[in-house]
């Protein structure tokens, strides 16, 4: 498999419907997905915990319009950013076909619950297995309530570094783990994509930066984009 590494995180450079394809194989050998950003590479630099949890991963997708610059920059090519959320999507529409389950873990209390009402009304034949909101949790109960509901795909929304570091430790075995971020936000209808015209324009990162009022996400990002042009010789 083709890669591309970037301060110091090796991507897998796939394109989307390869990469449910990989997901699928996953599911049947265990593992996890991550979805680095340029705010999780830039945290990975300084937290070697974090870097050593997306180390462990299975695969490694390109969430975001400024890692694939950063792949082109460095002279590595990705073929497409893949965000999360669209290949848990796939993922989930392939597992309907044959009655897959579905685990659902993170966001605040009753969202992962709305999130899977939606769920299993959009992909028919899906059963969401289990859900656990990502608050007041111990690591070992849920993980032993994730086994012991034995799903195929588990979707890990606590934010970064937290799924990542959780995922190392959940050890995904025969199924699938994804780090999502505020996707269950998403899936339960709480809060909304950027429209598809910022996404065309690879704008969604700005988009969400001015509706979640997060702009120190701006620092970081011309932060990630400094550091990958004036250091290009040294930080692959
Ligand atoms: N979250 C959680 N437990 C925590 C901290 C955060 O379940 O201890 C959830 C939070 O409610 C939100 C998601 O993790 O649903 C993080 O979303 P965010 O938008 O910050 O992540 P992004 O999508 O930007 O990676």
């Amino acid at each position: 498999m083709e890669q591309s590494t970037i301060l110091g995180v090796t991507f897998d450079a796939l394109t989307l419907p390869q990469a449910v394809a990989r997901c699928l194989e996953l599911i049947q050998h265990g593992g996890y997905v991550v979805t680095p950003n340029p705010e999780i590479l830039m945290a990975a630099r300084d937290t070697p915990e974090l870097k050593r949890a997306i180390g462990g991963a299975a695969l490694t997708v390109a969430d975001g319009a400024g890692v694939v610059l950063a792949s082109k920059l460095l002279s590595k090519p990705l073929p497409a950013k893949i965000p999360g959320i669209e290949l848990a999507e796939c993922v989930m529409a392939e597992l309907a076909k044959s009655g897959g389950r579905v685990f659902l873990f993170g966001a605040k209390d009753g969202v992962a619950e709305l999130a899977a009402a939606k769920l299993a009304e959009k992909h028919k034949g899906l059963i969401i297995c289990g859900t656990h909101s990502g608050y007041g949790y111990n690591d070992t109960d849920i993980i032993a309530d994730i086994y012991t509901n034995k799903p195929d795909f588990v979707l890990v929304c606590l934010g970064s570094p937290k799924q990542e570091l959780f995922m190392e430790k959940l050890k995904p075995d025969k199924f699938l783990a994804m780090g999502l971020g505020g996707s269950l936000d998403v899936f339960s209808g709480t809060v909304k994509r950027a429209p598809v015209f910022w996404r065309r324009l690879n704008l969604e990162w700005f988009w969400r930066i001015i509706k979640l009022k997060r702009f120190s996400r701006f620092l970081t990002i011309f932060k990630f984009l400094i550091t990958i042009i004036f250091h290009r010789k040294d930080i692959q």
